[in-house]
């Protein structure tokens, strides 16, 4: 018992913590719940994995991870000073929220209602205050909800997710200059299957920050690495957060995974070029299913159906053994996000939806 009343659970630091797609095993399961890429890495990557001196794994990696950022750096043509790496984008993201969003006056972090939903728990865990701006009724963003509004920062997908939209960069470009006092956000995760990189801008403005993942369109949702570019000095206080938490984040092997990736720009282009001409054939013969979405820019589509209660067709897919995601907040419970996998795969769900449109009217 405790001295007045008192107990240690006053002292924890409680959370709503952020909740994953589901991992299922088995051979037979269609997994388009999670946005990984179907097919597999780079070749290269499975030499770093046949080939690695166990023996290296007795010294720490390095810990700014020099050889995956110079490649990164040829990759992007752009100076290793600019670019941070972690274990992820959620990683690179949550360390963003705690080095940027520090705003003394409290003013409010800003981002759509409708975006990833690990934005609002890490403003949640980091103590950040913040404002949801609801996105227009199509799902886009209205970049002048983002401009003349006191903000202690911004944070914007692009393309968003999960409602695979993409802003153009003039629109990226007018937020970030209309907001020379905070650091805007823009979270790239989905660009290489469409929209505009807002890279080029990093050289004018010192507010900018992008990430990106390996996650999607380098087939290394398993390795776990995230990217930050930004101006130098972004960049440093990044680096400087890193170092007062945790600095080896990123172990050996990852980062020369990491690297043998980005030594095959034919093997990324081709494999991104067959997703999105899959999720072109897909997405017709979806809205010929009467399934409504808007035209997607990333490795998703995310659709209702007028006549058809997502939440019940999504248990349905899953005793199929076919997982997509459902969310269900209330501006998004009619809809399933649905992950862009292999030709065959959209052919098997597509035969399932088939025979449940014209069985399950509602
Ligand atoms: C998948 C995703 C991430 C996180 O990617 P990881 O690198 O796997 O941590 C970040 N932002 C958005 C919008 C995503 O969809």
């Amino acid at each position: 018992m405790s001295l007045n009343g008192k107990s240690w659970r006053d002292n924890v630091r409680f959370v709503t913590p952020y909740v994953p797609g589901e991992q299922p095993d088995g051979a037979d399961i269609i997994k388009l719940n999670t946005n990984e890429n179907p097919y597999p890495p780079a070749p290269a990557v499975a030499s770093v994995l046949k080939d690695f001196d166990s023996g290296r794994l007795r010294k720490y990696p390095k810990p700014l991870c020099d050889g995956l950022r110079k490649a990164l750096s040829d990759w992007f043509s752009i100076a290793s000073e600019n670019i941070f790496v972690g274990t992820g984008s959620d990683d690179v993201l949550a360390l963003s929220f705690l080095t940027f969003f520090n705003s003394k006056e409290r003013k409010p972090l800003l981002f759509p209602d409708v975006t990833y939903s690990f934005y609002d728990v890490w403003a949640e865990l980091f103590g950040i205050s913040y404002e949801a701006i609801p996105l227009r009724d199509d799902l886009s963003i209205d970049e002048n909800d983002y401009i003349g509004r006191e903000n202690g920062g911004i944070v914007i997908a692009n393309p968003n997710a999960p409602t695979s939209l993409s802003m153009p960069l003039s629109a990226i470009e007018r937020i970030v200059s209309e907001n020379p006092s905070s650091v805007v956000i823009i979270d790239e995760a989905y660009v290489d299957f469409g929209g505009e990189t807002a890279l080029p801008l990093i050289e004018k403005y010192d507010n900018l920050l992008i990430t990106r993942t390996f996650s999607k369109s380098m087939s290394l949702a398993g390795s776990r690495i995230g990217v930050a570019l930004g101006s130098k000095e972004l960049i440093k206080y990044l680096w400087d957060v890193r170092n007062s938490f945790n600095s080896y984040t990123m172990d050996s092997i990852t980062q020369e995974i990491g690297v043998a990736a980005l030594s095959d720009r034919d093997y990324f282009d081709e494999t991104r070029k067959k997703i999105i001409e899959t999720r072109e054939r897909f997405s017709k013969e979806l809205s010929a299913l009467g399934f409504v979405f808007p035209e997607s820019s990333s490795n998703f589509v995310f659709a209702k159906h007028p006549a058809i209660d997502a939440a019940v067709l999504f248990e349905d897919l899953k005793k199929e053994g076919i997982y997509v995601r459902h969310f269900k907040g209330e501006r998004v419970k009619d809809h399933l996000r649905i992950t862009i996998g292999l030709d065959r795969e959209m052919e098997r769900l597509l035969d399932f939806l088939k025979a449940y449109v014209s069985l399950n009217r509602r």
